[in-house]
C-alpha cells in the first residue's frame, strides 16, 4: 500500500504533487505517476522506478494544471509496468484515479464490466474503480463515487478527478488511511499529511464509509450509504519542520498516541 496526493487550488500543481510523492518515497514503491488537469484535458505522466524517472518524464511537460492527482503504487495485482502504473483512466478519458491497496471483488467488477463493453488497458484491481466511476457519474462526482463505493469489497483509499470539475478531488476509504489538509484557497487528499506538511498542518481525518468533496474552499463529508452530511474536526498537527516530515511522523506518533489514538491510527492505516 503506498502514497497518493492530490491537490486543487490556486498554485500549478505539478511541482506540488512531485513534492508530495518524494516525502511518500520512504514507504516504497515501484512506479508512480500524476495526473494534471489542463485546460486541453487530463494528461497523464507516469514511469517505472525511482520518481526521478517520473520526474523526466513530467519535466518535458508544460503544465497550468491547478487540480491534480499523485501516485506511488507498489503492486499489487498486474505487474510493475507503466500501462499499470496509477492514475488510471477510463476509455473516456475524462477520469482519472488512484488507488492504495485492494478492491478484493476486481475480478466480478471487472467481468461485469467487460460485458458491459468496457476496455481495460491495464491489469490492475484498481482500474474496475475508473470505469464504475465513468458508469455512475451523472453530473455529481461526489455522487459518481457515492454509488461506486457501494459495489467495492477490500481495503483501500481512492480519489479521483474529472475533466469536467477542475477544483475538486473526490476521495473514499475503506481500512487505508486517508487524511485532509486545508490551508487558504487550496486543499490536499493525501495517504499521510508528511505529503503536504510544508504547506498545511490543518487535517481532517475521513472515517472508512465516508466520501470527501475536497475544493479550494474546503471540504465536504457525506456517508457514502446514505448521503448523510459528516462533520470531522480539524485537528492541527503539531510536527514542527519539514525537515522533519519522517522523523516528525514517527515522533508524532510516541508524542500524539496517547492523546488521539484514532487519528493516529487512521494516518498509519
Ligand atoms: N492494488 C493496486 C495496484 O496493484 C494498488 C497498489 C498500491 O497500493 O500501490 O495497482
Amino acid at each position: 500500500m503506498c502514497g497518493i496526493i492530490g491537490y486543487v487550488g490556486s498554485r500549478e500543481c505539478k511541482p506540488v504533487l512531485l513534492h508530495g510523492l518524494k516525502r511518500l518515497e520512504y514507504r516504497g514503491y515501484d512506479s508512480s505517476g500524476i495526473a494534471l488537469l489542463e485546460k486541453s484535458g487530463l494528461e497523464y505522466k507516469r514511469a517505472v522506478g525511482v520518481l526521478q524517472n517520473l520526474e523526466r518524464v513530467a519535466d518535458g511537460h508544460e503544465s497550468a494544471a491547478t487540480t491534480g492527482l499523485g501516485h506511488t503504487r507498489w503492486a499489487t495485482h498486474g505487474g510493475v509496468t507503466e500501462q499499470n502504473a496509477h492514475p488510471l483512466a477510463a476509455e473516456d478519458g475524462h477520469i482519472a484515479v488512484v488507488l492504495n491497496g485492494i478492491v478484493e471483488n476486481y475480478r466480478e467488477l471487472r467481468t461485469e464490466l467487460v460485458d458491459r463493453g468496457h476496455v481495460f488497458t491495464s491489469e490492475t484491481d484498481a482500474e474496475t474503480v475508473t470505469h464504475l466511476v465513468e458508469e455512475a457519474y451523472q453530473g455529481d462526482l461526489l455522487e459518481a463515487v457515492r454509488t461506486v463505493y457501494a459495489q467495492l469489497e477490500g481495503h483501500f483509499a481512492f480519489a479521483v478527478i474529472h475533466e469536467k470539475h477542475p477544483g475538486q478531488l473526490v476521495g473514499a476509504r475503506l481500512g487505508c488511511p486517508m487524511v485532509i489538509g486545508l490551508a487558504d484557497d487550496e486543499a490536499f487528499l493525501a495517504s499521510n499529511a508528511a505529503a503536504f506538511l510544508r504547506d498545511t498542518r490543518s487535517v481532517q481525518f475521513p472515517d472508512d464509509g465516508d466520501v470527501v468533496l475536497v475544493e479550494p474552499s474546503g471540504s465536504t463529508f457525506v456517508r457514502a450509504d446514505d448521503g448523510t452530511p459528516v462533520e470531522h474536526e480539524v485537528i492541527e498537527l503539531d510536527w514542527d519542520d519539514e525537515g522533519a516530515e519522517k522523523m516528525g511522523y514517527e515522533t508524532f506518533m510516541l508524542k500524539e498516541i496517547h492523546e488521539q489514538p484514532q487519528a493516529v491510527a487512521d494516518t498509519i492505516g
